[in-house]
Order: structure tokens, then C-alpha cells, then sequence
């Protein structure tokens, strides 16, 4: 099957104004937003009345147009849920961040807790140039679960003051991420503890398990009085994620490279037919 050929290759005449149609990206700003430029304002006007309407096309047109070339990030979407500023929504990056600039991050966007006061590490995740969120992972803060080869994420936080859009996946990237560090260093088990009045949707989607129920009063021993006020009260589910590290490397023969898949890319529309024919049912 051929798709039909295109009729009018060279540049073709906008319906609006009459003249060659101009439809380029003027420029995209550091915090996602971006400006078009068009030969007319009526073009403008209805390529944005299209793009509000179908997101999935706005994507694409802002991808052929080299979105993606000129920032050097993938595009997820176009994100529009203000109803009036369109905003790049790129594909989420995590990368390592220091301990400065992840309590720094804490001290600006957590709602009930301060920093901590030490890390093991902390990553960030960043949606295009704008950093969203941070997870801070360090040893058990208490006391009973020290020396089990364990560490806690003590601070996942994602920042609230963007477009909700642009924080979709933020936290549960992170979560998975702080796990995949965590056995990289060899750790056994990662836990962290949420409200229990949080639903753990983010956390439940990174592979973690509801482990424990904790009072907040059991845990936070009245001896030992700590700065996060209320919440120090309020019961919490321990959530954990067992860790498969692998062992330290004994001088063991590189395995054999597995045979390379096919490039489905240049098999055109089979798929990967072969790979599904494998699976069960
Ligand atoms: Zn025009």
C-alpha cells in the first residue's frame, strides 16, 4: 500500500493571507514555553485552536517542525492544562544531584518536612530544562532497622508550583530510580514511609510493597523530639522495594553476548511478529 504522492511539494500558499505559508517555531524558552511565527495571524490563530484540540498532533507538528532538535530533549506532549499557555512537556530524565542543591530543593518545595541532614545520594528528575523533583536516600532513620543493608528514601519530593501536567510520572520515577541506585551500591532493600493516609499510587507503580503500618507516635519516640511538627504524629506506612544486588564481582568470564535482535525499524510494518508468536496465549 502507497500512501497518495504529494501533490504540491514546494511551499504551499497559506488560505488565510494568500502568501507562502510560514509556519516555523520563533523561539522555546527555558521553562517550556514557546512562541510560533506564522505569515498571518489567522494562521496562528487556528494552528493554536488545532492544537489545543488534538495534543497528540500539536506534539507532532512541534516535532516536525524540530522541537526536539532545537531543545535536545524528547517531547512527551504538548502540555495545555491551563487553557491558556501551551507548554513543551518533555520525556523525563534522572539524573544524579548533589546533596546541596537536593536539600536546597527540599527546603523550597516540601510541604511538612525540611531537609535532611545527610545523604547517601540524592537524585533529581527533570522534565526538559526545569528540575521537578527530587529523591534524598540515606541510611534508616530509625534506629531498629540500622545495619540490615538497607537504606531509606528520606525525602521524595516533587515540586507543585508548575503545570500539573508536567509532574505526570515525576514521583514514581523516582521512586524506581532511587531503587535501581540503591542496588547499583548493593543495598538489599529500600523502604520509605508515606502517610497512611496517602494512596502510594506513584510508589506502588515503581515496583514498591506496603510493608508495615507505623504509628507516628511508636516511631517517633518522645525521647528523641524531631522538627517536622505535626506530621510527626500522624501514622505511616512503611513501603519497601527488595533489592537484588549483584554480588561483588569475583573474577568471573564475560558471558556471551546474546544474539542481536532485529531491527524492526528497517522491517518496515511486520513488528515484531516473531517476539509475539513467543509469548504465552
Ligand atoms: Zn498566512
Amino acid at each position: 500500500m502507497h500512501d497518495p504522492e504529494p501533490s504540491e511539494p514546494s511551499t504551499p500558499i497559506c488560505w488565510f493571507c494568500g502568501e507562502p505559508e510560514v509556519l516555523e517555531i520563533f523561539d522555546i524558552w527555558v521553562d517550556g514555553t514557546y512562541a510560533l511565527e506564522t505569515c498571518c495571524g489567522a494562521l496562528l490563530e487556528r494552528i493554536g485552536a488545532d492544537m489545543a484540540d488534538d495534543p497528540a498532533w500539536a506534539r507532532d507538528l512541534l516535532r516536525r517542525l524540530g522541537a526536539e532538535l532545537l531543545t535536545g530533549q524528547r517531547l512527551r506532549r504538548v502540555c495545555d492544562d491551563t487553557g491558556t499557555v501551551t507548554l513543551l512537556d518533555c520525556k523525563l530524565e534522572v539524573r544524579p544531584v548533589s546533596f546541596r542543591d537536593a536539600a536546597a530543593f527540599v527546603a523550597a518545595h516540601h510541604s511538612h518536612c525540611g531537609p535532611p541532614l545527610m545523604h547517601r545520594f540524592s537524585l533529581g528528575v527533570w522534565n526538559g530544562k526545569r528540575l521537578m523533583g527530587v529523591a534524598m536516600v540515606g541510611n534508616p532513620v530509625a534506629r531498629a532497622l540500622m545495619g540490615r543493608n538497607l537504606v531509606e528514601a528520606t525525602r521524595v519530593c516533587v515540586r507543585r508550583d508548575t503545570e500539573r501536567m508536567l509532574r505526570d510520572g515525576c514521583c514514581s520515577k523516582l521512586y524506581a530510580a532511587a531503587a535501581h541506585s540503591a542496588e547499583r551500591a548493593g543495598h538489599g532493600k529500600i523502604i520509605t514511609y508515606l502517610r497512611a493516609d496517602e494512596e502510594g499510587t506513584s510508589i506502588r507503580a515503581a515496583g514498591w510493597v506496603k510493608e508495615a503500618v507505623v504509628p507516628g507516635r511508636g516511631w517517633h519516640s518522645a525521647r528523641r523530639q524531631r522538627s517536622n511538627g505535626n506530621n510527626a504524629f500522624v501514622a505511616k506506612v512503611r513501603w519497601s522495594r527488595t533489592l537484588r544486588p549483584k554480588p561483588k564481582a569475583p573474577a568471573v568470564p564475560p558471558r556471551a553476548q546474546p544474539a542481536a535482535l532485529p531491527d524492526w525499524t528497517r522491517i518496515g510494518d511486520t513488528g515484531p511478529g516473531p517476539l509475539l508468536g513467543m509469548l504465552p496465549g
